[in-house]
């Protein structure tokens, strides 16, 4: 099947549960999300911000552009003025960078915090505790060029159903304290990015908003000469 086809699959599937496609363009070359492009796509997502800056160039400029990979503190200043959600929000510090930048952009830029939920030590995320800390600590609440419109998650590689199915539902009770806690009268507050191609309809059952998929709409991965951080 071509990209163009399997995209239009996942569309068609994801529109029927109401969630969200951030097709993950990673490593793929800018033919490839053009062609995803002409079949109806607009929401991409990335990891590497040089990756990105070089993409976001090239490419039509109506394509909203998720960062989904580690951020760091000295690098948002290249996204700040295009990018439309940074999924991978791990650190007050982080979280008060991409304020200032986006000030200087005058824009607000949505965020995802970014939990740890995996049972393993190589990825990225605040704990629970410190997601909790950051939301309440007087440095967040001066904070008026970011919105926090939900979380992002990413499931332990090679997990059993079992154990994949418990870490979305952890993150989805997450969600929902926080919810009640911090953003009871925000509607923007709302999304639970969770969900990739192998495990995607497990995080739809426990309530993803938002998948994002790539390697089952686009294949192979092909550039390798960027490095992740
Ligand atoms: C690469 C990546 C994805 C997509 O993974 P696939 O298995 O190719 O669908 C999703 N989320 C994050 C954070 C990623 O880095």
């Amino acid at each position: 099947m071509s990209i163009a086809d399997n995209l239009l699959k996942y569309k068609k599937e994801l529109t029927a549960e109401q969630v969200e496609l951030i097709a993950v363009s990673k490593y793929q070359d800018t033919d490839a999300i053009l062609e995803a492009y002409e079949a109806g796509q607009r929401i991409f997502g990335e990891n590497i911000v040089q990756e990105m800056v070089d993409k976001q160039a090239k490419l039509p400029q109506d394509i909203q552009w998720h960062l989904i990979g580690h951020l760091q503190s000295n690098k948002v200043k290249y996204i700040a003025p295009f990018i439309t959600m940074i999924q991978s929000v791990d650190s007050l510090k982080l979280l008060v960078e991409i304020n200032k930048q986006a000030a200087k952009h005058k824009r607000v830029i949505d965020c995802l915090l970014q939990i740890y939920i995996a049972d393993e030590d190589t990825k990225f995320g605040l704990g629970f505790d410190e997601a909790i800390e950051l939301l309440r600590s007087e440095e967040f609440a001066t904070l008026k060029n970011v919105r926090i419109t939900g979380l992002m998650g990413i499931a332990s590689n090679n997990a059993t159903e079992k154990q994949t199915n418990d870490e979305f539902t952890e993150l989805k009770v997450l969600f929902d304290g926080i919810k009640l806690s911090f953003f009871r009268k925000e509607d923007s507050f709302k999304e639970i990015s969770m969900g990739m191609s192998g495990d995607y309809k497990l995080a739809i059952e426990a309530g993803s908003t938002m998948v994002r998929i790539g390697s089952s709409i686009f294949g192979k991965r092909i550039i390798k000469h960027y490095k992740a951080e």
